[in-house]
């Protein structure tokens, strides 16, 4: 009995071989738009090669970009012939790999841009993708998102449990959690903390004026979220009320938190409420800030909604006839200069001496 099972595992063996030994000649003969015809099961065994590969060892994956595409392109071959229905499970979850693949990369990349710009210090910063209902890929805690790789970023649930990775997931994590939970439309987020939009954040100013034509479009209103712990289970509640209406917030001095339907949409977000705050502070400086007219704002907004943009805009301000903006900070109250300051000092001591010598 034993030699009869040593013999037909031996023989299943041979089989095997020889259909690996054919599968990998058709492999490097066959081009991929052939493999519908030789149906899922040929085509699994022509790729050969097992999820773990891909899957447990993100470097790797890494270096292997040629064989990822190859396999992307058999998918689309496949759908484009109308079989996509026919793939199955196996094909599938490979399929959701590779997405998985590329946006962990997708988030190394913004990683460093964000680093570039000059948006986070250190270790600060933390970005996020939403990949199914119940996944998301989130940024470490502990390291310089300039410096990702793959590897680095976890994998976690819609309470913050762990599904994968290495690494534990940013402490600031909750707030992405929030966001994704009360907007089924939004797939990234990123949280920085830019200087300028962090300055705007720490004197509690809301990006909440209409100082640009672009501004007003593609940005929108950028409220204060009130200022909790970072970390802390408040912070989500803080978030929380201004989610639906805006693309983004401040936290009150701490930094900036952007949304978008992915990651580059939210990355762009977050560029644009940086340069707006920039901008702002610049035209401050030149005592010139000057916000649209009601008039003009309501033209941007009618521009804003054919392009299908959603969220509060600024309202902008009355003006009078013929001026298209107004000034926004009253002029300062002038201030002494120093020598002014000198006559003044100089005039009172004289008057002190003058009363004093009357009574010696
Ligand atoms: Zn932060």
């Amino acid at each position: 009995m034993k030699n009869y099972k040593r013999n037909d595992l031996k023989h299943h063996a041979n089989v095997g071989m020889v259909f690996f030994y054919i599968a990998n000649n058709l492999k490097n003969r066959i081009n991929p738009f052939f493999f519908p015809v030789l149906g899922n099961q040929a085509i699994m065994r022509l790729e050969m090669r097992p999820e773990e590969y891909v899957i447990k060892d993100a470097k790797k994956a890494q270096d292997t970009e040629a064989d990822l595409l190859i396999i992307e392109n058999k998918i689309a071959a496949i759908s484009e012939n109308g079989k996509k229905n026919s793939l199955n499970e196996q094909t599938e979850s490979r399929l959701i790999m590779i997405s998985e693949i590329k946006y962990k990369k997708q988030i190394c990349e913004i990683g460093k841009r964000i680093y570039e710009q000059g948006f986070i210090a250190a270790n600060n910063g933390n970005m996020s993708i939403r990949i199914s209902d119940n996944e998301f890929l989130i940024t470490p805690t502990g390291v310089s998102k300039g410096f990702l790789t793959p590897e680095m970023i976890v994998k976690v649930d819609r309470q913050g449990n762990v599904l994968d990775g290495e690494y534990l997931p940013t402490s600031e994590m909750k707030m992405h959690l929030l966001v994704y939970q009360e907007r089924p439309d939004i797939h990234a987020i990123v949280h920085v903390h830019p200087p300028y939009a962090t300055a705007f954040a720490i004197a509690g100013i809301p990006l909440d004026q209409a100082i640009m034509p672009e501004s007003v479009i593609y940005l929108g209103t950028i409220p204060i979220a009130e200022y909790r712990t970072p970390s802390s289970e408040e912070v989500p509640n803080a978030v929380k009320q201004h989610v639906h209406d805006h693309q983004g917030v401040l936290l009150e001095n701490h930094g900036a938190l952007t949304w978008g339907k992915d990651l580059e949409h939210a990355y762009y977000i977050m560029e644009s409420l940086e340069f707006t705050a920039k901008i702002n502070w610049i035209a401050k400086q030149l005592n010139g800030d000057r916000e649209l007219s009601k008039k003009h704002v309501q033209t941007l907004v009618e521009m804003k909604s054919k392009v299908g943009i959603k969220g509060m805009t600024p309202q902008g301000v009355e003006t009078p006839d013929g001026h298209h903006a107004k000034k926004i900070t009253p002029i300062r109250e002038q201030s002494l200069s120093e020598q002014e300051l000198n006559i003044i000092i100089e005039r009172v001591s004289e008057k002190i001496i003058n009363e004093l010598k009357k009574h010696l």
